[in-house]
């Protein structure tokens, strides 16, 4: 029997090997997340030909979620890379967002040989998360 994290991993990978951009401008990452509810969220990367305004597919997928389930609580999310997709580590910004919505939230961070993963709780990857009243911006 194969677990969530198997089961996610693999709706990821399928996603992006069907939708990858061969260009590399688009659709380069695919997401899945599940919900504490038990729903199953999937979503690609929102590219554009200028990097520094492309949207990570977490935050996408993280934005469907939300919409579907207002109150909705990440328990577990990954992404995957590359049309050989493999797991890859969420971003700075990704993570901020998944703490948002998961505090206890499991993300399936990749092992050194690219071939596997390994849940990791979103505590431990931003052991600092941002919090507006400790903030010194206004
Ligand atoms: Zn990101």
């Amino acid at each position: 029997m194969k677990t969530n994290a198997e089961l996610l991993v693999r709706l990821a990978k399928d996603l992006i090997r069907t939708r990858y951009d061969k260009k590399g401008h688009h659709s380069v990452v695919a997401s899945v997340v599940l919900t504490k509810n038990g729903n199953v969220y999937q979503a690609l990367n929102v590219g554009t030909y200028q990097p520094s305004i492309s949207t990570c597919a977490e935050i996408v997928a993280i934005g469907i979620a939300h919409t579907a389930e207002p109150d909705m609580m990440i328990d577990t999310i990954v992404a995957v890379r590359d049309k050989e997709p493999y797991v890859v580590a969420p971003c700075g910004k990704c993570r901020e967002y998944i703490a948002d919505y998961g505090p206890k939230a499991k993300v399936l961070m990749p092992a050194q040989n690219k071939r596997g993963w390994t849940p990791t709780e979103i505590s431990k990857l931003l052991p600092s998360k941002y919090r507006k009243r400790e903030c010194s911006c206004k």
